[in-house]
Formats: C-alpha cells, sequence, structure tokens
C-alpha cells in the first residue's frame, strides 16, 4: 500500500496514478472536506479520460475504489511509501514528517513532492534520513512524464533505487539530482516566468504578447504566464522566496506584481483570476 498526503492539486494526481497503476492507496488530508474535494477532482479526471475512451467506465470505478480517503496518518501505519504534497512551508512539513515518521513502518520510505525545500532539512526532522527523498512530480500528474528525484544528503541508494523503480513502473522518466533550491526544474523554469511578470509589470508587452513570443518564438507549449497561472500564483511566489533567501541571490527576487497579485488573492486557475481570467 501507497500513501499520499494533502490531496491538493498534486496529491490528488498523484495518488489517481499511483492507483491507476494498481497501487491500493491512503489518502490524507486535514479535515473530511479537504480529503471530499480532492477525491471529488480525482472522479473528475476519471470522467474525463473515460470520455476520451482511453478508460471504461468499470476501470475508473476500480481506479477510484482503490483510494481510501482519510484524515489521520495513522491510517498510513502500513504504507511501504508515503508521498507528502502539503502546503509549500518548511516548518509545516517538518512537523508532518516528524508525525510520519512516529506513524510508519521502520522500513517505509518518506517522500517529499516540495518544489524548493531542502530535502536536506526535511529529512532531519526524521530518525530515518537515509529513507527520505524528493519525489518531484508535474502538474498534472496523469499527463507529466517527468518525475525529479532529489536525493537528500542522506538518502540511502536503496531509497533511490526504490523509488527510481517505482516511477518507471508508473510509466514516468526519474531524473535523479542532488538537493539544492528549486532543484534543476524549478531553478531554471521560476527565473523565466518571474522575467515574464517583470516584463508585463513594465509594460514592455501584453500577457497575450509576452506568452505568444515564448509559444511561438521558443516553441514552449504553454507561455510563462499561463503556465504560472496553472501552478499558482502563490506557489510560485513561495518557490521565488525559497531561491532567494537560500541561495543567498537577489536575482531570485519575486517581481512586486507577483506580490500584488497573491496579496488580493488572484492565485491563478485555481481561484479563476490570475494574469487570465478563468471564469
Ligand atoms: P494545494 O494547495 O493544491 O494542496 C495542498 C493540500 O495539502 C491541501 O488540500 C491542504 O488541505 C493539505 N494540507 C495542508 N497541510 C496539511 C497537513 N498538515 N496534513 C495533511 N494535509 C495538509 O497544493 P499543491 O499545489 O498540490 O502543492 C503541494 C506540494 O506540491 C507543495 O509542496 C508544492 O510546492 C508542490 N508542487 C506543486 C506543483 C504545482 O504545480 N502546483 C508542482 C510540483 C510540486
Amino acid at each position: 500500500m501507497l500513501g499520499v498526503v494533502g490531496s491538493g492539486t498534486m496529491g490528488n494526481g498523484i495518488a489517481q496514478v499511483f492507483s491507476m497503476y494498481k497501487h491500493p492507496v491512503v489518502l490524507v488530508d486535514v479535515d473530511a472536506a479537504a480529503v471530499k474535494r480532492g477525491m471529488d477532482a480525482i472522479k473528475g479526471s476519471l470522467d474525463r479520460i473515460v470520455k476520451k475512451e482511453r478508460m471504461t467506465a468499470d476501470e475508473a470505478q476500480d481506479v477510484l475504489g482503490r483510494i481510501r480517503p482519510s484524515t489521520s496518518v495513522k491510517d498510513l501505519a502500513e504504507a511501504e511509501l508515503v508521498v507528502e504534497a502539503i502546503v509549500e512551508n518548511t516548518a509545516v512539513k517538518e512537523k508532518l514528517f516528524r508525525d510520519l515518521d512516529a506513524a510508519v513502518r521502520k522500513d517505509a520510505i518518506l517522500a517529499t513532492n516540495t518544489s524548493s525545500i531542502w530535502v536536506t532539512k526535511i529529512a532531519a526532522a526524521t530518525k530515518r534520513p537515509d529513507k527520505v527523498i524528493g519525489m518531484h512530480f508535474m502538474n498534472p500528474v496523469p499527463m507529466m512524464k517527468l518525475v525529479e528525484i532529489i536525493r537528500g544528503h542522506d538518502t540511502s541508494d536503496a531509497t533511490t533505487a526504490r523509488v527510481m523503480d517505482l516511477a518507471k513502473g508508473l510509466d514516468k522518466t526519474p531524473v535523479e539530482v542532488k538537493d539544492s533550491p528549486g532543484f534543476v526544474s524549478n531553478r531554471v523554469l521560476l527565473p523565466m516566468i518571474n522575467e515574464a511578470i517583470f516584463c508585463l509589470h513594465e509594460g514592455v508587452g501584453t500577457a497575450e504578447a509576452i506568452d505568444t513570443v515564448m509559444k511561438l518564438g521558443m516553441a514552449h507549449p504553454m507561455g510563462p504566464l499561463q503556465l504560472a497561472d496553472f501552478i499558482g500564483l502563490d506557489v510560485c511566489l513561495a518557490i521565488l522566496e525559497v531561491l532567494q533567501k537560500d541561495l543567498g541571490d537577489d536575482k531570485y527576487r519575486p517581481c512586486p506584481l507577483l506580490r500584488k497579485m497573491v496579496m488580493a488573492g488572484h492565485l491563478g486557475k485555481k481561484s479563476g483570476r490570475g494574469f487570465y481570467s478563468y471564469a
């Protein structure tokens, strides 16, 4: 059995993919309403797959049936591996890892889906740093092939091998990288998104102009501002703050417009409004 903690954008996608590849899953969130939202999102995603005739309705029902919703990490006692996908906040993640360390089997692997926080720091909150690793899925999880695998300072070879195998078994492509703020993916992506927001802020181009330049000119499937809306502007801001602080370089300073939009509650697709409108 596999566990997922956090049933938001990433957690429900990870639980869905685990179950689609026949792993029984326990999906944990803070309260019943949050975990229900996660289960509803999975159901919606499966319905779309059935509509496209890539799965039968019976198969979708089986996938849903393999996921057990829960509000307690105690239900993860028998999990062989747990992926954490809760809010991007170091203190909150450290507390969860302390709780997980006490709740799960001694040989269980604890993986984090963090976008930017040191895996080594999260691992240090446990008594099993050799079994803690970054398993960074991309959004939307069912569609994206990459899983960035991040080794903390003390992550063992056995843990890394197990997680690489698990990712391959989900038809994903795992890529191993070292622990460093933002890893490779967000260290490269977020400065580009931030620069696109600066272009908008300074009136260099409209959102549509900036995104069109990057789509047609650089063959990106999605422009950086639309991508920021999909990631969540609060998540983008949190990652840039980690890059600026932990790499000690102000070239990662978040654009004031990004800060202002997060303050105003315009978080992108999930709130209905970001650089674009999603009414
Ligand atoms: P989200 O806000 O959509 O979901 C987070 C969920 O975690 C919520 O349902 C919340 O109720 C739950 N939660 C918060 N604290 C909890 C706790 N202590 N115990 C159990 N559940 C708790 O966030 P998300 O976008 O899914 O991001 C989750 C993680 O994945 C973050 O670390 C983020 O940086 C990372 N990530 C996000 C993306 C993305 O595109 N959104 C991509 C890759 C990685």
